[in-house]
């Protein structure tokens, strides 16, 4: 038990050859037993792999001998097993897609220490927290009044910049999502479009909930692994704060419809998942294509 470990890391950083780097990535971590999903572009990295103790340890030292990446700050998570299948390292144009290419990191918002924030929440300050999220990471999990916009992906937040968070441009503002990256355009984009005092949360979610479980984070933390969901919280009324989609017992499991077609994301707590057997509807579990691994 607790044998692996996870890794969440990205850099923005220029690189001259990132289809280079792919290809002895994908054959070093294949050699050794590095599962996960790592992307580069000429823009940098964005990562996240699990393996046994010993096999992380050496990917960091792997990563951190380009000089690139000397740096990398890692966040880390104890697991029992793999959090991934397979191992995929890929090309990309952006490390997120977020169709902001033209928006520059130099213009992010002040980093905000997990601290800091905490000091914001226990003060009272008059701030505004957004979650820089898709809908169904946020349904599960959110900081205390964050303003959740219903994003089905990341492409859409100039949208909701542009209108539905255009009332705030003078207001203190916080964003968050889960390891840091996304608030790094994010908030660089606000402050490009006149927002005057923009934060983003150093190191995300997963660096809060670390260090102050049971205090502003409500629900669980959706992550794009096995694992599925992360519950930091210990305090009963902070454990879950979404409902299964079924019995509407509170619970932060989810799981994507089995019927290949749907695959339709929905709150399920494990009894409901296996009576339902991984699907949504009567409809779905009547579909001949279906996902075949269960979780
Ligand atoms: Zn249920
Ligand atoms: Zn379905």
């Amino acid at each position: 038990m607790n044998d692996y470990r996870v890794l969440l890391f990205y850099k923005y950083v220029s690189l001259q050859n990132p289809e280079i780097i792919v290809d002895e990535h994908l054959t070093w971590c294949l050699k050794n037993e590095i599962k996960g999903r790592i992307f580069f572009a000429n823009e940098g990295v964005n990562g996240t792999v699990s393996g046994t103790i010993q096999n992380i340890e050496n990917y960091k030292s792997y990563l951190k001998s380009f000089t690139e990446f000397s740096d990398i700050w890692f966040k880390e998570d104890i697991a029992d097993e793999h959090a991934f299948k397979k191992m995929h390292v890929r090309l990309k144009n952006e490390i997120v897609h977020g169709d902001l290419e033209e928006v520059s990191i130099e213009n992010g918002g002040k980093r905000i220490t997990p601290e800091e924030l905490l000091q914001f929440y226990n003060d009272e300050k008059d701030f505004i927290i957004v979650d820089a999220r898709n809908w169904y990471e946020s349904k599960i999990g959110k900081f205390k009044n964050a303003i959740t916009p219903q994003m089905k992906n990341f492409r859409e937040w100039k949208k909701v910049v542009d209108e539905d968070l255009k009332e705030f441009k003078d207001k203190t503002i916080v964003t968050y999502c889960t390891g840091g990256i996304r608030c790094e355009k994010a908030s660089a984009y606000m402050v490009e479009n006149g927002f005057k005092n923009v934060y983003q949360l150093n190191g995300g979610i997963v660096n809060f909930i670390k260090k102050f479980p049971d205090t502003y984070w409500e629900g669980g933390m959706f992550v794009f692994d096995e694992r599925r969901v992360v519950v930091p919280n210990s305090k009963q009324e902070l454990k879950h704060i979404a409902q299964c989609h079924f019995c509407g017992e509170p619970t932060s499991y989810y799981i994507n419809c089995h019927n290949l077609q749907c695959d339709k994301i929905i709150v399920s707590c494990h009894e409901c998942k296996i009576g339902n057997d991984y699907c949504c509807s009567e409809e779905c579990r009547k579909s001949p294509r279906k996902r075949k691994q269960y979780h």
